[in-house]
């Protein structure tokens, strides 16, 4: 089967425009053939549409490969587009069984032991395939509860709110603690545009929040190669760097909910999921802004209080952490290598290869406007994020992963 990117025809790339456009079949190559000269991961992905009447075309490929799936979605993604796959289906001979999952007592649909447990009772053992219709979470529901049947899962979104939908992690909560499962991709993505655009505009702000956090994601994964030699690649990185400008571009697209933009955008959060299956590991797409936003996670689980969309935290966390690097990493750097402090005293004779990585992370205020010129929330204290909150994070958030990003730097040197 001719593997698809979008609507792409003869160009197999056109970088820097509107449109960030990339083959499938050219992101396989880089398993093997990266110009890094090392082998990355498999993408096991068959097929990747994004663009109008992709719901439609969904319909066909699930009825020539399978008999019978569940619809994972919640109420608003039934409406939003479970009810046409469904009747696509019925039209087409397939049989479906409809898995509505229910939000929890705070209003939220969330990846957590009732909503796992909910989609493998609606599982029977004939059903051959999981079908995600919606947001990432819902994702991650049919995503783990797929792997656990040691069934393929088809990724139908719903909005362009986040770049997990192409992953393999699955974070899930359990008993309350965030942990992510490694599972699997789906085996093919079906982003309809005509649905994306009907997406409510929270959504799209988070799905942008995402992308835009990729300036520090960025930064971090090339400061941790540098001070610490974790695994890197140059070409994945300029990939995922391509995905965000091309979507910070979009800004004034997006405020008027253009389909252009919107599309855009949905291919960027696409392209992102990929670098990172490719990676293997999220480093790519996920720094000390991610860590942050984990952490400020946890404590509303904690506290009982209704989540915030992953993205919105995400860019909020970006702008926060963008003005501590500014501030904060050349002084850490040159007060580790003057006390020879293992690991940062590698980074001695390589301190202008830091202050570049640095150039490369705009300042808070320009993360924060262009949140703004969505009309988005930019800032902790708008989603409700105290600032006592924001200041515990910053000290303890870089202990959620073994990463040696600059916020580990700066907590290690005590600069924070
Ligand atoms: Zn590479
Ligand atoms: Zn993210």
């Amino acid at each position: 089967m001719k593997a698809k990117w979008g609507c792409l025809g003869a160009a197999p790339r056109v970088i820097g425009g509107t449109r960030v456009t990339w083959r499938l079949d050219e992101l396989r190559r880089l398993t093997t053939d990266c110009p890094c000269g090392k082998p990355h991961q498999p993408i096991p992905m068959e097929h990747l549409r994004v663009g109008p009447g992709a719901l439609a075309e969904a319909a066909t490929w699930i009825r020539d490969r399978f008999e019978r799936v569940v619809l994972i979605m919640d109420e608003h993604t039934r409406a939003a587009a479970g009810e046409a796959l469904a009747h696509a289906l019925t039209d087409l001979g397939v049989l479906w069984t409809a898995c509505v999952i229910e939000p929890n007592g705070q209003g939220d649909v969330v990846a957590d032991e009732p909503s796992i447990v909910q989609a493998l009772i609606a599982t029977g053992p004939d059903v051959e395939a999981l079908v995600a219709v919606g947001s990432g979470t819902l994702h991650d529901i049919a995503r783990f509860a797929s792997a656990k049947m040691r069934i393929p899962f088809v990724s139908v979104p719903t909005a362009p709110s986040v770049d997990g939908f192409t992953s393999a992690g699955a974070p899930l909560i359990v008993r309350g603690v965030k942990t992510t499962y490694q599972t699997h991709a789906p085996v093919a993505l079906f982003a309809d545009t005509d649905v994306l655009e009907r997406a409510p505009k929270e959504l799209v702000w988070a799905g942008f929040g995402d992308v835009i956090g990729k300036y520090t994601s960025l930064a971090d994964w090339a400061f941790g190669a540098l001070a610490a030699d974790e695994p890197y690649c140059a070409h994945l990185a300029s990939i995922t760097r391509q995905a965000l400008e091309t979507a910070a571009s979009q800004a004034a697209g997006l405020a008027e909910f253009r389909s252009d933009a919107i599309r855009s955008l949905m291919e960027a959060l696409v392209l992102s999921g990929l670098v990172m299956l490719l990676f293997g590991q999220s480093h790519p797409a996920s720094g000390g802004e991610h860590h942050l936003s984990h952490d400020w996670e946890m404590e509303f689980l904690r506290s009982g209080r209704r989540q915030v969309l992953h993205g919105l935290k995400v860019a909020a966390a970006c702008g926060v952490i963008a003005d501590v690097y500014h501030a904060h990493v050349p002084d850490a750097v040159a007060d580790a290598v003057r006390a020879g402090q293992a690991p940062w005293a590698s980074l001695e004779g390589r301190e202008q290869e830091v202050r570049n990585i640095l150039a490369s992370i705009p300042s808070g205020d320009h993360v924060r406007g262009l949140m703004r010129r969505l009309g988005a929330p930019a800032e902790p204290a708008e989603l409700g994020i105290e600032r006592s909150l924001v200041a515990a994070s910053l000290k303890r958030a870089h202990k959620l992963r073994n990463r040696h990003t600059m916020l580990r730097l700066l907590n290690e040197t005590g600069a924070l």
